[in-house]
């Protein structure tokens, strides 16, 4: 037998990927082969628990029944028509849908598009037409994607060194991080410092943030940070635009999770779990904003797919079905609980935080290396697992909000006893 016969399915699919696939595209050791709510099965037949979620598109967890039977229908009505060449109902009720679920009381307009990043970069695209004005405010450990203009507003060297020039006219301002000493009162100094030093408020088109932010380290930002720069926008014709792309869709127990920082946003830019495992993003915003846009100013062949807007109607109609919250909340808690028991044991554990059900826990110490022993010792262990942050110290949860007390109770000792194999703790 060769070398090549004798090795696992694994091992075949992963040499594959690596002579015909760009390096570029981070390799994980896993190689799918079927998946169903909190679990995941590889070509070798072994079982893991999914807390990774396909990075918080699996809010309904794997192949949710109505959306998969959603989808399967309207495969046999039409895949494709392009919004521009044939006007379809799945993608005006989508729209229909999400002005109906709208944070406040505006009157929305939508578009949808095929990624996060692509609602980033129109989302922008609206605020610069909306007010005839360049500046875009980000602000420090911010993910909002990694095209041309949204790796400039991106926080991470990885995102972006080496693939100049950037997008001009993008300022960076503070976001508070309590556990590292930033408070709010810092980061909007940070950010007042920015509007006398470096540019005037009244050039500025929109300020872009994530209500929590994820690829940053899951950081809630403090609601009085959010309506402080809600007020600022008011004051400056700003456009507050509300990156949900990983916060929203049920993520922190609120459709979206400016929800909870009483604050209603200009725009709202929606993706991840909303096309329910394919390929959806929106953004949604107050109807005179969106309609500043000229006419073939926005849009593109395949945003808003009528086969994703099929399966995003049947993600927010379970997103909004009687007991959803109620699940996602005690799901919340129940992982909060044992998370703070967890930190209790492990001095290694500087603090755990989150919104509702979006949970992480940072390490204390500021480097990667035992958050990743840890997801790889996850992995060994049969639990998938990402870490985040700026610094790659913190461990994120996003298992299904429909995922069973058991399967969580499961993932969270996998996740002790990972820690331990990690040498990250007292075993
Ligand atoms: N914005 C946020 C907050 C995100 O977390 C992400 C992706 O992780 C994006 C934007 C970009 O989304 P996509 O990867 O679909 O382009």
């Amino acid at each position: 037998m060769s070398v090549e016969q004798r090795a696992s399915a694994t091992d075949r699919v992963l040499a594959a990927r690596e002579r015909y696939v760009a390096r570029g595209v981070a390799t994980p050791s896993l190689a799918v082969a079927r998946a169903e709510g909190a679990r995941v099965w590889d070509v070798d037949g072994r079982e893991f628990l999914d807390f990774a979620g396909g990075i918080a598109c699996q809010n309904l967890g794997h192949g949710p029944s109505a959306v998969v039977a959603a989808v399967h229908e309207q495969v046999d009505r039409y895949l494709h028509q392009c919004f521009m060449v044939g006007t379809y109902e799945p993608y005006v009720d989508l729209c229909r849908r999400l002005d109906e679920l709208w944070p406040g009381d505006s009157e929305t307009k939508s578009i949808l598009v095929n990624s996060g990043a692509e609602a980033i970069e129109n989302a922008v695209k609206i605020a610069h037409a909306a007010t005839g004005r360049a500046g875009v405010v980000v602000f420090d450990r911010a993910f909002h994607g990694r095209t041309t203009l949204t790796m400039a507003m991106t926080a991470k060297l990885v995102y972006k060194q080496g693939f100049g020039p950037l997008a001009t006219d993008i300022y960076r301002a503070a976001a508070p991080y309590p556990f590292r000493g930033v408070s709010t009162e810092d980061a909007l100094a940070s950010l007042d410092l920015l509007f006398r030093q470096d540019v005037d408020p009244r050039s500025i088109a929109c300020i872009v943030l994530e209500p929590v932010q994820g690829e940053g380290g899951f950081i809630p930002m403090p609601p009085e940070f959010v309506q402080a720069l809600r007020r600022i926008c008011d004051e400056y014709g700003i456009v507050y635009v509300d990156d949900e792309v990983q916060a929203g869709c049920g993520r922190t127990g609120t459709m979206w999770a400016i929800e909870q920082l009483g604050v209603e946003p200009d725009l709202l830019v929606s993706g991840k779990t909303l096309g329910g495992g394919l390929p959806l993003a929106a953004v949604t915003g107050r109807a005179e904003l969106m309609d500043g846009v000229h006419v073939g100013g926005l849009g593109g062949t395949f945003g808003g797919n009528p086969v994703a807007c099929a399966a995003a109607l049947a993600v927010v109609d379970e997103l909004t079905a009687p007991g959803f919250a109620e699940r996602a909340e005690h799901v919340g808690s129940f992982l909060r609980t044992r998370l703070d028991e967890i930190a209790s044991r492990q001095p290694v554990v500087g603090e755990v935080r989150g919104l509702g059900p979006m949970l992480a826990f940072e390490l204390r110490e500021p480097t990667p290396d035992a958050a990743k022993a840890t997801t790889a010792a996850a992995f060994e262990r049969g639990l998938l697992l990402l870490s985040c942050g700026l610094d790659g110290n913190v461990i994120r949860l996003l298992p299904p909000l429909t995922a069973s007390d058991e399967e969580l109770e499961r993932g969270l000792s996998l996740l002790e006893e990972a820690l331990g194999d990690a040498g990250a703790v007292r075993t």
